[in-house]
């Protein structure tokens, strides 16, 4: 998608701190992070919300939450505890319409959440 944020940072049109990419996959860290560890994982192909990654119904969705886990554990906080958080339309806080995960670590990680 021509106007998106995040289909940009895909396309290396904006720049990024990449801590990990697969093929259908991309993270990056949070540029105002809420946490020690605030990484985004977005799917590469533009999908608008969760609700859509779910019904893309070809396995992207679970690449995109192998992805998380797999940063939890690249940053270090997979045996302390993370959170990953998907917000799904305004209400819930969501401000970029391309799907992506918040994985959040490395503090004591309050609940519920504001
Ligand atoms: P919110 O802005 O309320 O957190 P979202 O769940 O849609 O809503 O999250 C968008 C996230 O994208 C924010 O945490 C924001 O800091 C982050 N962000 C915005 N622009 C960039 C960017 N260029 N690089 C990295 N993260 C970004």
């Amino acid at each position: 998608m021509t106007d998106c944020l995040f289909c940009k940072i895909v396309a290396k049109e904006i720049p990024a701190e990449v801590v990990l990419e697969t093929d259908r996959a991309l993270a990056f860290r949070d540029i105002n992070p809420q946490a020690p560890t605030h990484v985004l994982v977005i799917p590469k192909e533009h999908h608008a919300d969760a609700a859509a990654l779910a019904a893309a119904d070809d396995g992207l969705a679970d690449d995109v939450l192998k992805a998380a886990h797999a940063v939890a554990v690249q940053d270090g906080v997979a045996g302390t505890g993370y959170r990953v958080v998907f917000n799904t339309g305004p209400g819930a806080g969501q401000t970029v319409f391309h799907v992506h995960a918040h994985v959040l670590g490395g503090r004591d990680l309050t609940w519920p959440p504001g």
